[in-house]
Order: C-alpha cells, then structure tokens, then sequence
C-alpha cells in the first residue's frame, strides 16, 4: 500500500492531546515522522479553527482539519493538491446565530432553562468546565458552528431533548466534558465527504485509520477500515463498542495515541522509515 493512501483522523482532546493538559510532547516527533512518510493526518474534533490553530502552530506542521463536530474542513489543498474550493474549505452547517435563532424559537422552554450555555457563564466557571488555561478560553469559545453547554438534567432527560433537537434538523455531540449543540453534521458525515470527494474526483483510494475516545467519535470510528479508541484516564469510555476490528490503546493519551497508530500500521505491514 503507497503511504499516500494512508489518511489517519484523529480526534483531538483525550485522543491525541492528554486530557487533562492538552500535552502532546511526547508524541510530536512521532506524528511529525507519520507526516514525513506521506501518512496524511487529519484532525477530525469538536473544536473551533482557532483553537486547532493553536495545536497546529505547537506542532510546527500545517494540516488539514474538521472543526466543530464535522461542521466544516480546511485547509483541502493538503489533502488533495488538486482540491479548488472557495477560500479552500467545505461547510456542511449552519452558522451559530442561525442554530440559536431555531433553538430559542423551537424547543420548549423547560429544556432551554436546563442548557446552560458557556457562553453566558463566567470566566471562572467556562476554565474550570473546560479545563483549559485562561489564556485558552477566547479560542474554545470562538464558535462559528455550535453551542456548548452543560445540561442540568438527567440521561432520561438529554435522551428527550436529543430527539427534540433532531425534530428541528439538529444534534446533541457528547465530547469528554460537555455537549454542544450543531447543525446536522457528524464527524462522521465530514470524513465520508472527503473520500468520497478523493475516490470520485482524483480515483484516489484511500485507508482509514480513526482514532478517538468519546461519544461523538463514533459516527467516524463506524465509517474507518481501522478503529482505534484511546482510554480516558479513571473514566470508562466507549466499552459498548465490539467490532473485533477495534484497536484498543494500553496507555491513555498521548501515548496511546502513538500506540494505535504503530498497531494499525503494523496490520498492513506499512513501515514507517526515519
Ligand atoms: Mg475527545
């Protein structure tokens, strides 16, 4: 198989980056060394453009990305020399403003009362919620696409309002530590458009490796030739998947990141050189 085949999506947070520090250092000669072998790594996460900027810029290297839950992809040059679209990048959603306007209007009031919405939380409570620095917190919270909150309400109850969100054309994600509220896209729906664009435009085949640690990464771990879950530390995550394919990491991230990468390449016998 040509390394150029080979697309690796990658949830961020829990996955790639430590969830409780966001570190990835132990990690990035490895990822870097994937990149110089022609694997092409995607990040495919619930976060905004600015915040995978600032991953990006950690890591040295320019990629392209999924933002906010399958909401839109950037930067399509790099997947594909030949990809020519508006301002180099695909939107499946809806803007926020749009998604808020339906919600206010179209969901009972008594599940609105239970969104709390971080948006209208303060400083102090948004960091603690999110876990992130300060200094981070403009970037998590600058969304084009989709509301994070945290429901005051039981499972029974985010059952209920997921369907009510679904009547209206929209989704409830659960990442690892809060729920957002986003058009009808998936990480999922955003992966499957890429290769079917690579297929049917450039008969560009491709192999796909997935790799994630939450909820919401299951619409794009269904759809890869190679799942890979990473464990969250003191939190059992996604045990009720059993496709026998699955790669489970031994260690949490980022190492277990490394760990399924070098598994899941060892299955094809791809063998990474440098
Ligand atoms: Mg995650």
């Amino acid at each position: 198989m040509k390394s150029s085949q080979i697309l690796i999506f990658t949830d961020l947070d829990g996955s790639l980056l430590n969830h409780n520090n966001f570190e990835f250092r132990e990690i990035k000669d490895f990822i870097l060394n994937c990149i110089k072998n022609g694997i092409k790594i995607i990040p495919n996460t619930s976060k905004t453009k600015s915040e995978i900027q600032v991953f990006l810029d950690q890591l040295g290297h320019n990629l392209p990305f999924v933002v906010e839950n399958g909401a839109a992809v950037h930067n399509l040059d790099l997947v594909h020399t030949n990809f020519k679209f508006k301002n180099n990048s695909l939107v499946f959603s809806r803007s926020v403003s749009e998604i808020l306007t339906l919600f206010e209007k179209s969901i009972p009031v008594e599940f609105q009362k239970r969104c709390l919405f971080l948006k209208d939380m303060s400083s102090i409570e948004q960091t603690k919620i999110l876990g992130l620095n300060k200094k981070y917190l403009p970037f998590a919270l600058n969304r084009d696409y989709s509301m994070p909150l945290v429901f005051d309400g039981s499972k029974e109850l985010v059952n209920e309002f997921t369907v009510l969100l679904k009547k209206i054309g929209m989704k409830l994600h659960e990442g690892g530590r809060i729920y957002n509220i986003c058009d009808d896209c998936s990480k999922g729906k955003a992966m499957t458009t890429l290769i079917e664009k690579l297929k049917n435009e450039f008969n560009f085949n491709t192999h796909t490796i997935v790799i994630g640690d939450s909820p919401n990464d299951i619409s794009m771990l269904n759809l890869s030739d190679q799942p890979c879950i990473i464990p969250l530390p003191n939190k059992k995550n996604l045990c009720y998947l059993n496709d026998k394919k699955i790669i489970r990491a031994t260690q949490s991230a980022p190492q277990g990141w490394e760990e399924v990468v070098r598994a899941s390449l060892k299955k094809i016998n791809f063998q990474l050189q440098g």
